[in-house]
């Protein structure tokens, strides 16, 4: 899909399928111009198809009431996909804890405009793996009480509650269906496999400095003005000094970290 430079596009997508295709039968019996992207084959058990239409065709829509018939999930900028669909269908598994997948909320990311989160609903309950998982991520930070696991998919913050999935700095839609695959397989797969691992009820907070830390340059130059690199991500992780003072990073030879830490710190709620 080519994707005009000069031109704002939005994308929108639903939780059930009946609502996308009430969507595009509004825009059509209105003769509005939009596209769609197909989660199908790869991605069809955790997304239905997105539309994308010209924001004047948003617009218009609104104007003429159009945008009542049907619920949709929110429009964001759109972002063309940088990688396919898969084009082998997804596994089916004997025991499926995810059920039906239903993206309810897409927005605009909060630490990465460019990029956006979403909420999905899910039709079964990721509760009894959770301590499963919780034992094969020791990265992962679980909260036994409230039921909650976040862990990265890189640079995207991936929080698991029971009937919920939170995914936040998606890329675009097509890498937001990517992420929801991962967590269904993956919770899949650990479910079955389940005799074979001790469950895990501890709670284990991620030591969020250690985050930063691993994307520093780990040289203790001390031109941050700190003794070493790790009392600087600690600084910067209590909110004392921001992530830019890293004088390497950001204005000397190891500017191929930079991102990686803009996003980790941006994901933690703070600014670079
Ligand atoms: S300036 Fe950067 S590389 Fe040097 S000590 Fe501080 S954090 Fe480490």
């Amino acid at each position: 899909m080519k994707e005009a430079s000069h031109t704002v596009r939005l994308i929108t997508t639903f939780g059930r399928r009946s609502e996308f295709e009430k969507a595009a039968a509004r825009l059509q019996a209105l003769g509005l111009p939009y596209e769609t992207i197909s989660p199908e084959p790869g991605y069809a058990r955790v997304g239905v198809p997105a539309l994308v239409v010209e924001q004047k065709v948003r617009l218009e829509l609104a104007a003429r009431d159009g945008d009542s018939d049907f619920v949709h999930a929110g429009w964001v900028e759109f972002r063309a996909p940088r990688r396919p669909v898969p084009a082998e269908p997804p596994p089916e598994f004997a025991e499926d804890l995810v059920g039906e997948v239903a993206i309810m909320v897409l927005a605009p990311c909060v630490a990465d405009k460019s990029r956006m989160r979403f909420i999905a609903h899910l039709g079964g309950s990721l509760a009894p793996a959770l301590p499963y998982l919780n034992a094969e991520l020791p990265e992962a930070c679980y909260n036994p009480k409230g039921e909650t696991l976040t862990f990265m998919d890189r640079y995207r913050l991936v929080t698991l509650y029971p009937y919920r999935v939170v995914v936040a700095k998606n890329d675009d839609i097509v890498d937001g269906w990517r992420v929801l695959e991962l967590v269904r397989r993956r919770i899949n797969e650990t479910w079955a496999r389940r005799r074979e691992i001790a469950p895990c009820y501890q709670t284990r907070e991620k030591p969020p400095a250690l985050e930063i830390y691993k994307r520093l340059p780990k040289t203790n130059c001390r031109a941050c003005g700190q003794l070493t690199c790790l009392a600087f991500a600690v600084m910067v992780h209590d909110g004392e000094l921001p992530a830019s003072k890293c004088k390497p990073v950001f204005e000397g030879d190891c500017g191929h970290l930079r991102d990686a830490l803009v996003e980790v710190v941006a994901a933690m709620g703070m600014t670079p």
